[in-house]
């Protein structure tokens, strides 16, 4: 089957099938950043601790490794906020949190979505799928296929709360990517975003004035 090479999009979707929408009036946050998904009430759904856990298989390659811990420590990096942790699964059935789909379920033009189940407006669990079924991967500037630590960039804003940023071209959460471009830096405007909202994850400037 010949693929048309239109515009692919690395688009999340909520996983709200089984899901318990709590609501717990006393996490409100006194303060809305903007850019972020919001919940059912309109308030910005975030990471409740950092640093988040990116667990990845066993299984994968060393390349694949190297760009997902490129991309892990592109936000962190930036931000200044220890934002990810890289772990290896401990045991090699689980799949981690990035995960390579054979059969992909969910839009066709999508390379890649980042599930979310909520709990209030906390991110309590989540996974980064990869559309391996209709979309090559790489990790090293191919021409036709999807690179991979731009896409796992995308997909760790999703993580943090980050919604996308259809008018901003320079956003790492513009959901728009063609084949063989590739995003491997986070925008002054993305940087912004993450650190208003996890500002009391901010190290604290040191004080010499004893
Ligand atoms: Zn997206």
């Amino acid at each position: 089957m010949k693929r048309s090479k239109t515009i692919i999009a690395a688009q999340l979707v909520f996983c709200l099938g089984s899901v318990l929408y709590l609501y717990t009036p006393w996490h409100v946050p006194n303060k809305q950043c903007s850019g972020f998904i919001k919940d059912s009430f309109g308030y910005n759904m975030t990471q409740e601790k950092l640093p988040v856990d990116i667990i990845i298989n066993q299984d994968l390659i060393e390349e694949e490794e190297t760009a997902i811990r490129s991309a892990i420590d592109t936000w962190n990096r930036s931000t200044g906020i220890d934002l990810f942790v890289l772990r290896v699964a401990k045991d090699s059935s689980d799949p981690g949190s990035i995960r390579y789909l054979k059969k992909w379920e969910y839009e066709k033009t999508h390379t890649a979505q980042t599930n979310i189940i909520p709990r209030g407006h906390f991110i309590k669990e989540f996974s980064i799928l990869l559309n391996t079924d209709l979309y090559q991967f790489s990790t090293n500037y191919s021409p036709t296929a999807v690179d991979l630590q731009s896409v796992i960039l995308h997909e760790l804003g999703h993580v943090l709360g980050l919604d996308h940023e259809t008018n901003d071209l320079q956003s790492v959460m513009n959901p728009n990517m063609n084949p063989g471009e590739y995003k491997r830096d986070i925008s002054f405007s993305d940087i912004s975003r993450v650190k208003d909202q996890y500002e009391k994850f901010r190290p604290k400037k040191l004080s010499y004035n004893n």
